[in-house]
């Protein structure tokens, strides 16, 4: 275990910070021993990954935990599919990649996401229309109450949009050792996002290699790189709002950006809603939404956690007052006093 390990690098809104203790297990077994001795000396614990979707404190008591296992396993295969174990501290854009390089489908949507394969599953992570649960066999995790390993199949983690059960009744209790993905060999190209068919449009025959290219490119266009100005990926989660309320805020905004969710709801755009009431691009005392996604909130001034969190929370104000519909954060926030003021 390390004292007073520094977190700087390790998560990608730039903000300063440092663990208390920190450690990297390399095996279950490491795992297992490092959660006994939390328990006994008392000590909090929070795992992290590429530390791309949270929101950190400047010191965090207790141990951070990142996981070392990084083996990727072939664990069945038939002609037409295959099923694939990566383990938690595998790179994700790295396992998209070494799967298209071989041909397999399933994975290309989404393309360069940061972080690890053991976080994917907790937010259900998705892009350019596919998500995480398409692609999900089983879940592997350590209990952190039971101290027990666990599987769960796909139905089991109740994986729903940008959500997941390890969100909801297993939050801070699953630790992810590894997941399982059920790959396919036979071409299934996913292009219901124009911005991904316009990209491909002089394509024929496409393989997943091509689909992640294109993927990457409209990425590399349009996302800022965490390396160069600061980020979290999307702030803030789309809101979906009833068919009644939508009915109301298209009256009043026809051009509002919107998608179907099920039946009954919609799916608002919310760097639509941002960019309406002219945030987009604003940057106030180091922090500010970009100038070229206004969903993404950037730090280039490496503001704190509660700067962050104040600023968003004016963002969040200014869309209530506008459109009376209220923002939610997407990443997980580690400050202890952290409030949303709407
Ligand atoms: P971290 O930020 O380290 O952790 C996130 C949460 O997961 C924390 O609560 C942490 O405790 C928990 N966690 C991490 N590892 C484990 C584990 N092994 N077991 C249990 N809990 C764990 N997200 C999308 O869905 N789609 C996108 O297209 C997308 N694009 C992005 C683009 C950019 C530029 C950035 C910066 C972010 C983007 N994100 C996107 C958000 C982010 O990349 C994903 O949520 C990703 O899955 C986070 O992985 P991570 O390893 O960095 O997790
Ligand atoms: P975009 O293509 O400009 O679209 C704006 C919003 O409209 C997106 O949030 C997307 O919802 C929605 N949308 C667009 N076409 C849609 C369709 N055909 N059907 C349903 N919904 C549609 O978005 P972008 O910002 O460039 O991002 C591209 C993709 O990468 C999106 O899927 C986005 O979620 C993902 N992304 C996620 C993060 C993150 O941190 N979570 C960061 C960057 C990019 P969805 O978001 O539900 O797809």
């Amino acid at each position: 275990m390390l004292q007073n390990y520094p977190l700087n690098a390790k998560n990608t809104l730039g903000i300063n910070s440092t663990a208390q203790w920190f450690a990297e297990p390399t095996s279950i077994q490491e795992l297992a021993e490092l959660l006994e001795l939390a328990d006994k000396e008392h000590k909090p614990i929070r795992v992290i990954g590429g530390g791309s979707n949270i929101v950190l404190e400047q010191f965090v008591e207790g141990l951070v935990i990142e996981l070392g296992m990084r083996k990727i396993s072939i664990l069945s295969e038939t002609e037409s599919a295959l099923i694939v174990r990566a383990e938690a501290g595998v790179n994700w854009h790295e396992l998209v990649m070494w799967s298209v390089k071989n041909h397999w489908f399933g994975l290309e949507n989404l393309a360069l996401i940061p972080g690890s394969v053991g976080a994917a599953p907790i937010q259900n992570i998705g892009a350019y229309g596919v998500e995480l649960q398409s692609v999900v066999d089983c879940v592997h995790f350590v209990d952190r109450e039971t101290k027990q390993q666990q599987s769960l199949n796909n139905a089991a983690c109740e994986f729903s949009y940008r959500n997941s059960i390890f969100k909801q009744a297993l939050k801070d209790r699953a630790i992810i050792t590894a997941v399982d993905f059920r790959l396919s060999k036979l071409a299934k190209p996913m292009l219901n996002y124009p911005a991904l068919a316009d990209e491909l449009i002089s394509k024929e025959n496409l393989s997943a290699e091509d689909i992640a290219k294109a993927v990457i490119a409209i990425r590399q266009r349009k996302l800022p790189d965490p390396k160069d100005i600061p980020n979290a990926g999307s702030f803030f989660k789309n809101p979906i709002v009833t068919q009644e309320h939508f009915q109301a805020l298209i009256a009043e905004f026809p051009q509002m950006v919107a998608y179907p969710h099920d039946n009954n709801s919609m799916k608002l755009a919310a760097g639509w809603l941002i960019d309406h009431i002219g945030i987009k691009g604003e940057c106030i005392n180091g922090v500010g939404m970009h100038h070229a996604q206004a969903l993404v909130l950037v730090n280039p001034g490496h503001c704190s956690g509660h700067e962050v969190l104040e600023y968003a929370n004016s963002v969040c104000q200014r869309v209530y007052d506008c459109y009376q519909v209220k923002l939610e954060i997407e990443p997980r926030v580690y400050i202890n006093d952290a409030t949303l003021s709407i």
